[in-house]
């Protein structure tokens, strides 16, 4: 098939007005390009800014929902820790929880190092958390 040429679309130049068929994509008369460059790599900044304020929001509205975790040693957070656990692990769920009472005993050349924490979400219960050599070797219960 033969290309006819005013088979090509009409095309108005903005920068000089004048119409030409053509399948170029400048204009013929003044050399400026037809098409507009409508991407512009700033345009991603607002989109990107939505996304992120969309994500936030919507994680806020999850946690919104459930029941905030204590600040603090809770019951939970105490029955799960394996024993083992690095010191800098247990301190993690801590949230900054200073310890009620701390009680040091040497035996063998190794220090255990006892701390009894207040659980925040139960009554009347500390936990005793022991360490010997920077891991977890007890995890008790201590009730008042
Ligand atoms: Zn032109």
């Amino acid at each position: 098939m033969n290309a006819e040429p005013d088979r090509a679309p009409l095309k108005i130049c903005r920068h000089c007005s004048l119409g030409s068929r053509t399948d170029a994509e400048r204009c013929p008369s003044c050399g400026k390009p037809y098409r507009r460059r409508v991407w512009r790599w700033w345009f991603a900044i607002p989109i990107v800014v939505l996304a992120f304020a969309i994500g936030y929001f919507a994680r806020k509205e999850i946690a919104g929902d459930e029941e905030a975790e204590p600040a603090g040693l809770t019951i939970a957070e105490a029955r799960g820790m394996p024993i083992g656990t690095a010191q800098a692990a247990v301190d993690g769920v801590l949230d900054g929880q200073r310890p009620d009472r701390v009680k040091r005993s040497s035996g063998g050349g190794n220090e255990l190092v006892c701390r009894l924490y207040a659980v925040v979400d139960e009554e009347r219960t500390a936990w005793e958390f022991c360490f010997l050599d920077g891991a977890l070797e007890v995890s008790r219960p201590h009730r008042f």
